[in-house]
């Protein structure tokens, strides 16, 4: 999130009166971006990560911890320079930058300045970043004040979770469940919470399945029965909420939770869009693979992510966007404005919903129906939070492995944006024209009066306000715009943002999970794998990322690895037993060529490991049948379901993401000096700390140790507290906080051998040895 427009913010019947304003302008401005930005190149490989923290106050005495809604002074502390310059300098000198986020609870921290990709001490410095935001947030906060990382707040929702107490009250949220005090005090989001509402024409609903347990009451029982605040209060009985299912119904909890995105700078355009193709398959896997949300309003849910959850906290779409019967008294077309004859003739088409397939017509039957400015009305089949629809193309990139029939969802477009982006010819190409039209099948969500007109040559708001509301998986960033004069080598360039992530307890962790997406980036860009399957594949890998221990118990559709395009003999040897003979023998006592090139072994060895492997392409490929019925244009690509562990681990044939990781540190990253052998002792201590991030990610693939939401599970399930209900308790929340504060706090004394058992014996060895927690 940027700095936040400052000015009055309009409600949705006044703002949508500015939505093709909003549009067209905003497209003018991508239009100048391009003009401007289309041609640069040879811009570095910078990075970036965002954390995201929860105030949440831990009070011993009665053995309570909910999240802090009166601290939030600090993010406005820490950025004001003139009222707490100790503050702010303090932020500024240790290159932490503090943002606001959703929650009145939450605070986002960055690096000030991002990362130098192409330098080996950058990703060694990311952690130290990290660990200076969480001490600059504490240094700004009192002791029973934590900012923890937590991916949802497992209480969340339920009768008092806040410090101090609120009740569930408000307008602009409406929620059953959630005090409008949760929410961020700038006039912004309590207007984009009331807005998307009334886009809508009611509350956003969710519903997770609850883990059943022996004694589970399949009912959500915290769904007061008679409240009359407010006419939505109505909806759960009217079928926002679903049996055996916890029913959320509000913005915040989607919105309120963390998580952990990265962003990349590729050199141009052209490989900023083969990283985002490529990095398009892994975001289910990446998903699955950082699990850490198994409980949600204090109940254990049957999945372990939040994505879903965060997906319905933003839904705007209308009942016939949805393509769903409104609730009795409900009208089909939410908050937009439409002529009251095509309101009648959709009625007597019964509603418009299962009719007139993607488009409704209008009642003289041949046009589209329209909203009253002029914006077709069709279903949309996903929520502006959602997985990426389509793939931007590699066509003019050096790869060119993209085919036009990876891009097989339905992914509605807004035409009348896809044509004004083909007014200039040869600026913007199909695919990535489609993209953004994709992206302005949306309204935007907030105005603000005096932002109304903006200077298209220098202003990029109005484009921004579409782009930065569409939440994906990934997030394709095109540059600013800047005055005529200005060098722009030194300005941001074209950038691809990695989201799906959850959040991990510990900065560790988090310097892991970065650095792992980071390095594999730069792999990806170094090594050109072709990871392309058809987007259908990553949706429903987007499913089984939910399920509980998917890393562990699922298979995702991938490209078959013997169809990367990457030759497997030339990766042996890059695994993690590298950093091993890297540090300890180096390459003096091997015969240099061979052994260098193949990752430090020698011939036999190579020879042995790699006997059973079949040279042959392709030929292990299955024939996919996927449930949604795109199975006849996929036949015959080279795709198959794999485990998580495969595609990152690799086989003993093939090389998986860790070995190109590897590969890359050896050739591309090591100093000069230390081409053949680890020749000092720092450098031996950076590379066992790489080795160590990449063994998180490599185990938590295998099952070696637990993913977060496993570990908490356990947590719960195990602890003689817990009912068999499936519910988390405001005494098991507070005894699962210490636990999680024991993790990030590195606490190797704490009881039942708590760290070992999260991290697995040999990584907390490793933190325990180089002195975490001292
Ligand atoms: P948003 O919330 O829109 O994703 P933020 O500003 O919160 O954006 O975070 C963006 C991340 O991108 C930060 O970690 C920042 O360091 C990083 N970043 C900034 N400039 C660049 C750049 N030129 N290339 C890559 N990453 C960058
Ligand atoms: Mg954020
Ligand atoms: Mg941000
Ligand atoms: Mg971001």
């Amino acid at each position: 999130m940027g700095l936040l427009s400052l000015g009055t913010p309009m409600d949705w019947h006044e703002s949508k009166k500015w939505n093709e304003h909003v549009r067209e302008n905003g497209i003018e401005q991508l239009l100048n971006i391009f003009r401007q930005h289309a041609k640069r190149d040879g811009d570095k490989f910078l990075w970036g990560d965002e954390v995201e923290y929860m105030l949440v106050d831990v009070n011993r005495k009665e053995a309570q911890a909910r999240l802090s809604i009166d601290h939030d002074h600090i993010l406005e502390d820490l950025n004001d320079e003139e009222g707490h310059p100790e503050q702010f300098a303090r932020a500024e000198a240790a290159n932490v930058s503090f943002h606001p986020e959703y929650g009145r609870f939450m605070l986002e921290a960055t690096p000030l300045r991002p990362y130098d990709g192409t330098n080996l001490c950058d990703y060694l410095y990311v952690e130290e970043n990290m660990v200076d935001r969480r001490v600059v947030a504490k240094e700004s906060l009192p002791a029973n004040i934590v900012p923890l990382t937590l991916t949802a707040f497992p209480r969340m929702g339920c009768a008092t979770f806040t410090s101090p107490p609120a009740k569930a009250i408000g307008p602009a949220s409406q929620s059953l469940f959630l005090p409008d005090e949760i929410i961020n005090r700038h006039v912004r989001f309590p207007t984009l919470t009331a807005n998307i509402r009334k886009r809508r024409g009611a509350k956003v609903s969710i519903n997770l399945p609850m883990f059943p347990d022996v004694n589970t009451k399949l009912i959500d029982d915290s769904i007061p029965l008679n409240r009359d605040l407010f006419s939505s209060d109505s909806e759960p009985w009217l079928g926002a909420s679903k049996p055996g299912h916890v029913y959320m119904d509000s913005m915040g909890f989607g919105m309120g939770s963390s998580c952990l995105q990265v962003t990349m700078q590729g050199s141009d355009i052209n490989e900023s869009r083969y990283l985002y193709d490529t990095l398009a398959p892994l975001t289910p896997v990446l998903l699955a693979a950082s699990a850490a949300s198994p409980i949600f309003k204090g109940y254990l849910v049957n999945q372990d992510v939040r994505w879903n959850v965060i997906s319905g906290a933003v839904d705007d779409r209308t009942f016939i966007e949805r393509n769903v019967e409104p609730y009795r008294g409900y009208d089909v077309f939410g908050g937009l404005d439409v002529s009251k004859s095509d309101k009648e003739h959709v009625e007597k088409l019964g509603g418009g919903v299962g009719v007139n397939g993607d488009r409704v017509v209008n009642s003289s039957g041949d046009t589209l129906l329209q909203t009253l400015d002029g914006k077709p009305i069709q279903k949309v089949p996903k929520s502006r939070y959602d997985s990426i629809d389509s793939y931007l193309g590699d066509l003019q990139h050096d790869t060119k492995y993209f085919d036009p029939q990876y891009n097989d969802i339905y992914s509605p477009i807004n035409s009348k944006v896809l044509s004004q982006l083909s007014q200039e010819k040869g600026l913007i190409d199909e695919q990535l024209s489609k993209h953004f039209a994709h992206l302005f099948i949306r309204d935007p969500l907030v105005l603000f009066s005096e932002r109304i007109d903006q200077d298209n040559k220098l202003e990029n708001d109005h484009f921004e306000n579409i782009q930065s509301t569409n939440w994906q998986t990934l997030r394709f960033k095109p540059p600013a715009l800047y005055p005529a004069t200005r060098d722009l080598s030194t300005t941001p360039g074209w950038r691809v943002e990695f989201r799906p992530l959850e959040i991990q307890l510990t900065d560790f962790e988090n310097a892991a999970y970065s650095v792992f997406i980071s390095l594999l980036s730069k792999a990806i860009i170094k090594f050109k794998p072709n990871l392309y399957v058809p987007i259908s594949k990553i949706d429903e890998n987007m499913k089984t990322a939910h399920n509980v221990d998917a890393v562990t118990k699922d298979k995702f559709w991938f490209r078959s690895q013997d169809s990367w395009g990457l030759n497997h003999d030339e990766f042996i040897g890059y695994d993690l037993s590298w950093f091993d003979r890297f540090i300890n023998r180096g390459n003096d006592e091997l015969g240099v060529d061979e052994v260098y090139l193949n990752g430090y072994k020698d011939k036999e060895t190579i020879e042995e490991e790699t006997a059973n492997c079949d040279d042959g392409d392709n030929d292990s490929d299955i024939t996919a049948t996927s449930s949604n019925g795109t199975s006849a244009n996929n036949a015959s690509l080279p795709f198959s379901k794999l485990s998580a562990n495969e595609i990152i681990n690799g086989s003993a044939c093939h090389p998986g993401l860790i070995r190109l990781i590897v590969k890359l540190i050896a050739t591309e990253l090591l100093p000069e000096t230390a081409q053949h052998h680890c020749d000092t002792s720092k450098l031996a201590q950076q590379m066992t700390k790489l080795q160590n991030y990449l063994k998180l990610v490599s185990y938590r693939a295998s099952g070696k140790i637990p993913t977060i939401a496993h570990w908490m599970r356990t947590v719960v399930t195990q602890s003689p507290e817990y009912a068999r209900d499936s519910k988390v308790t405001e005494r098991l929340n507070y005894d699962l906080i210490e636990k999680t504060i024991h993790v990030s706090d590195y606490d190797f004394t704490a009881a039942g051998g708590l760290l070992t058992e999260y991290f697995g014996a040999d990584i907390a060895s490793y933190l325990k040895e180089t002195g975490y927690g001292q």
